[in-house]
């Protein structure tokens, strides 16, 4: 277990995941204590240098009872209304309990083309890394006012795994009602807890059986669906009951939770993306003394570049090729196909005066870059 736990302790980047039923009292108002706990478990990793977002379920909860919507079940615009109420106390919870640690939070609020659409996701990244590299700690929920039902993530913890993968996080904690996976539904004859998942096989898969939770609208089969997300991306996952206070820290003292082991790093996965990516949509063409740095682990910047073919976007997959033709890596551009023409064969110093804008000064950064070529690895 200590080598799970560190996991969580050492964490690079970490995201936590709260479910509705964590924050949000009988009554329909935030539990405030419990909401404090967590944010001094948050101060604490980020003083260990873990990097945290944070994705809160908990609008539509804390939103009802203000509009005056009973216990009963919410028409879909009732609940976008709900949650149009509900989202301010929630952020404003959040950002009142960070700032005693002198915390700042960012709300950022996501639909599902934010993560699935190439342009919107690699600008959702970028704000969030520069949040994160600013010190913040953004407070993410489903757009949910304006979501429609059909482009819905629907529930937090899918939202949370691809968070999760999109920052290429090391560690995703969900905090649920739930203490973990158990081999049957845990109130039934002979279950048993499942401490620890190295992969995600059917049987697993068969054991999170029916949806359980109450408030939110997550299952355990859509933990098991963000436990594939996440670890594939290069995650391990941890699910542990989020009830008691300060539940990070009760996890790296042991308390019961279920970690799903990834068996990659966010890197080596990404890398294992890109290389089985589908076929190229363009190819730069390089010279000797780019194919050699790319040997050595280098970016490749525009000087080396000698051509460029295709029609591609910023963010799509590139073949890099000697100028006999021979493919040595692929990476995602940085650069759409038209810019990357312009900026061929110059410094990275010009590119704002070629472009008019200041782009990245690698064409292709070596994190986005892996060797496919067998002599050049
Ligand atoms: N986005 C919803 C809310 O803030 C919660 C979704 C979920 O329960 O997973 O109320």
């Amino acid at each position: 277990m200590a080598a799970l736990t560190s996991q969580l302790e050492n964490a690079g980047r970490l995201v936590i995941k709260i479910g509705s039923a964590m924050l949000v009292n009988a009554d329909g108002s935030l539990r405030r204590t419990w909401v404090e706990g967590l944010a001094r478990d948050i101060a604490e990793a980020r003083a260990r240098g873990t990097q945290v977002l944070l994705v809160s379920s908990g609008a539509i909860a804390l939103g009802r009872r203000r509009l005056g919507l009973g216990r009963t079940r919410l028409k879909l615009e009732e609940s976008q209304a709900a949650a149009a109420v509900g989202q301010i106390a929630l952020a404003q919870g959040w950002q009142a309990a960070l700032a005693d640690h002198d915390l700042v939070s960012a709300q950022v609020l996501l639909t599902l083309t934010d993560t699935e659409v190439r342009r919107r996701y690699l600008n959702a990244r970028a704000t969030l890394n520069t949040l994160l590299a600013r010190g913040a700690v953004p407070v993410i929920n489903e757009n949910d006012t304006v979501a429609t039902s059909e482009i819905r993530y629907g529930d937090n913890d899918r939202l949370a795994a691809r968070v999760s993968s999109m920052m290429s996080a090391t560690c995703l904690v969900l905090l649920s009602d739930v203490d973990g996976l158990y081999t049957a539904p845990p109130d039934t004859d002979g279950a048993e807890f499942v401490a620890q998942v190295d992969e995600i096989t059917p049987d697993i898969v068969a054991m999170a059986g029916a949806p359980v939770s109450g408030m939110g609208s997550g299952g355990m089969i859509t933990k098991i669906e963000a436990a594939r997300i996440a670890t594939s991306a290069g995650a391990s996952m941890v699910i542990t009951s989020g009830h008691e206070d300060r539940p990070l820290t009760r996890v790296l003292n042991g308390s019961r939770a279920t970690w799903f082991r990834s068996a990659a790093t966010p890197a080596t996965a990404r890398k294992r993306w890109i290389a089985g990516s589908l076929e190229p949509a363009g190819r730069l063409i390089v010279d000797d003394g780019a194919a050699i740095a790319l040997g050595k682990g280098r970016s490749l910047l525009p000087a080396g570049v000698r051509q460029v073919t295709g029609r591609f976007s910023r963010g799509d997959t590139v073949a890099i090729t000697t100028q006999n033709g021979r493919e040595i890596a692929r990476g995602l551009s940085a650069y759409d196909a038209s810019d990357a023409e312009i900026i061929a064969g110059r410094k990275s110093s010009e590119i704002e005066a070629l472009l008019g804008l200041a782009g990245r000064d690698e064409m292709v950064h070596r994190d986005d870059l892996v060797m496919t070529g067998k002599d050049t690895a």
